[in-house]
């Protein structure tokens, strides 16, 4: 089966943890990898966002990424998209016609969306979404203040959001929440809609032992660790866990919070918004702020810790906290989108209200203080039976193949296999 992954601003091979760069380009670069593994062949298109890399580049044996221009090669804020947003579009469908067109088309977020509606206008091709993120529900989480919440472009992302849902063979959800807001506030219909959470990748996410990979990292091997990963947009609520680390601080002395991600440390402007939130907190020397790291050296990190702090106002799926109980490390987070399905089980961690510290804090200490070996085999049980990557790419590919039947059955056969021309 040829299948055509659209991920508009990201890139599979781009690496996460910048201001741009997250969980999207890890999701997408899994399943492409392990969708080509099972025998499909597999093109990811994207918005070509960095001159250094190249036109097209292999992700694994039968999948590679295509970056089309729009607007000038370089990199570009999310919300800006929709200026180069037709010239994407056109890029996408030249892609299909050039390459002799694709059995399934997946998009991923609704810029995406727009690109798969294009081509589906001009080609009879089944149109499978995965949102990522909702308008609504990230304004109604962050407020109309963000720079892409301006009212125009809300309700053109809304609009989107529906007609891909309506116009879709299916929708893929990644938690029984978004599935059922899907359902009532998108008014997807139910048969297009399919429950499949993302899975992590246990060969790359697995514990290690913590001893050696404190020392790897050049952490204390005696105190206790709490780790942030991801990228430092504001709705990832750093600023909260800051606060409520300088309370941590006071009843567990010895703490260190680790934050993964955000701007390279030889790259930041002296001090960056973040170094001097700590230095406000009197937090320098305790607080160790990392940069962004490369997806595989996050296992370490989640292996050091013990506890990820997962603070976000708003978060669709939130992969990090899959990741952290992959590596057998509990987890605190806040009641907001996907979490409050992962992180349900107390076993596994513990949830808070988003935007109060104090209650950030307390969850934190209690984890730190009450030991955590139980939670460990709770969290690498969840990880594996519910997050089970194997189980994401069959489940994936079954809706694949459920789709594209009549779409083959119409046109013959499945497509010869891609004319790689460019
Ligand atoms: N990540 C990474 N290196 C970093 C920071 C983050 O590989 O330095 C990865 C992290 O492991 C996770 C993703 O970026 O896979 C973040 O995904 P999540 O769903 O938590 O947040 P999003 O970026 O989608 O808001």
């Amino acid at each position: 089966m040829r299948i055509l992954h659209i991920s508009d601003h990201a890139d599979p091979l781009a690496t996460p943890g910048g201001e741009f760069c997250g969980g999207q380009n890890v999701y997408v670069r899994e399943l492409a990898r392990r969708l080509a593994d099972s025998g499909c062949t597999v093109d990811v298109v994207t918005r070509w966002a960095d001159r250094r890399l190249a036109r097209q580049e292999p992700i694994a044996p039968g999948a590679r990424t295509v970056r089309v221009p729009a607007g000038p090669v370089g990199p570009l804020p999310r919300e800006r998209f929709g200026e180069v947003l037709d010239e994407f579009c056109e890029g996408v469908v030249g892609l299909h016609e050039e390459t002799g067109g694709y059995d399934v088309v997946h998009s991923h977020y609704w810029y995406s969306a727009v690109a798969a509606l294009r081509l589906g206008e001009r080609h009879p091709v089944p149109l499978v979404h995965t949102h990522h993120s909702l308008g609504a529900m990230r304004r109604a989480a962050i407020g109309r203040d963000a720079a892409d919440e301006a009212g125009e472009h809300f309700a053109a992302r809304h609009r989107i959001e529906r007609r891909i849902g309506l116009r879709a063979a299916a929708v893929v959800a990644s938690s029984p929440g978004e599935l059922a807001d899907l359902e009532r506030q998108w008014g997807t219909p139910r048969h297009t809609l399919h429950m499949v959470p993302p899975g992590v990748d246990t060969a790359v996410l697995t514990p290690r032992d913590p001893a050696l990979a404190r020392a790897e990292l050049g952490l204390p091997g005696d105190a206790p660790v709490v780790l942030f990963v991801g990228r430092l947009e504001p709705r990832k609520g750093l600023a909260d866990l800051v606060s409520a680390f300088a309370l941590v601080r006071r009843a567990v002395p010895g703490a260190v919070l680790v934050v993964v991600g955000g701007e390279a440390p030889e790259r930041r402007a002296d001090p960056g918004p973040l170094a001097a939130l700590v230095e406000r907190h009197g937090l320098r020397g305790s607080v160790d702020l990392r940069g962004p790291v490369p997806h595989a050296a996050t296992a370490r990190y989640y292996s050091a810790a013990d506890v990820t702090a997962v603070p976000s106002h708003y978060e669709p799926f939130g992969l990090v906290a899959v990741e952290s109980m992959a590596c057998g490390t509990p987890v605190v987070a806040t009641r907001v989108g996907g979490l409050r399905w992962s992180v349900a089980d107390p076993s596994v961690g513990t949830l808070v209200p988003p935007r109060n510290p104090a209650a950030l804090a307390k969850a934190l200490v209690d984890v730190l203080t009450s030991g955590t070996a139980e939670r460990r085999q709770a969290c690498l049980d969840r990880a594996t039976s519910v997050y089970c990557a194997e189980r994401w790419a069959d489940d994936i590919r079954a809706i694949y193949r459920r789709v594209a039947a009549p779409h083959i059955a119409a046109t013959g056969a499945e497509q010869p296999p891609l004319r790689r021309r460019l």
